[in-house]
């Protein structure tokens, strides 16, 4: 692949941990990666998003055992117990606010716990110019310098990386049809408030208008603007400690994580359809509060 080449994403004595969610991009990658030759293991974070958690892990699990990988699984429940819908309405912010933490902190630490060389996520072409298109709309340079398809590994962070990001979502089902990958096809039913969404629509649109526009504007932002916001990125720079409960890194006393669950452990778990709509409501909070 291009991608792994261009940006020396991997080398073959790597150890790879693939995140996982069940759909087209994490299983195609997968597939891909161990098609290369790459030593890939899965990770699969169960997530508590009622029948969508189950019906994707289902899937993450029935590749793994088709292809005799090895699947590593985090239960959000079961091992921190809390679920999204439940740190939502505790946190009082959209699903995927408290979804993402959460993620990207079990992704780092399952990495890190496995000894794991690197850490590589589905992400694809119309995945990234989304999420350039938000970055730009509002000039976030902290965000735009550090959009890169690399991440190095640093204190405590795993090296993260995205080999999906010159393909976009259709070739990616294209390849998950021809290989006869059975995918999670719906949506995340609780994804209401994600711009994410909005900024590929406006996209899709741009680019039936123009073909093309879309890889020329996530590929030339890395290609022409990546170099100029090169050692811009504040992050890069902070000076992580551990966090004191669980011992990550981070900027403040404690992780963002463990924010999240100190606050979202201690509510009785919140039905999916609580968290239907745009907002959760401190009013849910304090009703499932015990
Ligand atoms: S749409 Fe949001 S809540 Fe649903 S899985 Fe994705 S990040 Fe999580």
């Amino acid at each position: 692949m291009k991608a792994i080449e261009k940006f020396d994403m991997l080398h073959v004595t790597d150890r790879v941990l693939v995140a996982v969610s069940g759909g087209k991009d994490s299983l195609a990658v997968w597939d891909l990666l161990t098609e290369l030759g790459y030593q890939a293991d899965g990770l699969y974070v169960g997530l508590g998003i009622g029948e969508y958690s189950d019906t994707s892990g289902a899937h993450a699990r029935r590749f793994a055992d088709e292809h005799g990988l090895k699947l590593i699984e985090v239960s959000l429940r079961d091992e921190y117990g809390y679920d999204v819908p439940t740190a939502a309405a505790a946190t009082n912010r959209v699903p995927c606010s408290a979804c993402g933490i959460s993620k990207r902190h079990l992704f780092d630490k399952a990495a890190i716990d496995g000894g794991y060389n690197v850490l590589v996520t589905g992400h694809n072409l119309d995945d990234e110019a989304a999420v350039l298109l938000g970055n730009t709309l509002r000039w976030d340079i902290e965000y735009l310098a550090r959009q890169l398809p690399v991440l190095p590994a640093r204190d405590g962070f795993p090296k993260k990386v995205k080999p999906l990001v010159r393909l976009t979502e259709r070739e990616m089902a294209a390849w998950c049809i021809v290989r006869g990958i059975d995918y999670l096809v719906d949506e995340c039913p609780i994804a209401a408030g994600n711009k994410h969404l909005a900024y590929k629509a406006v996209l899709n649109s741009v680019e039936h208008e123009s073909p093309g526009s879309k890889a020329a504007f996530y590929l030339n932002f890395l290609e022409n603007m990546s170099p100029l916001l090169a050692g811009m990125s504040v992050a890069g720079k902070d000076s992580l400690h551990s966090c004191a409960t669980c011992g990550a890194p981070t900027t403040g006393e404690n992780c963002a994580f463990c924010s999240i669950v100190g606050k979202a452990a201690a509510l009785d778990p919140v039905p999916v359809e609580c968290v239907l709509g745009k907002s959760v409501g401190k009013s849910l909070s304090k009703r499932a509060r015990r």
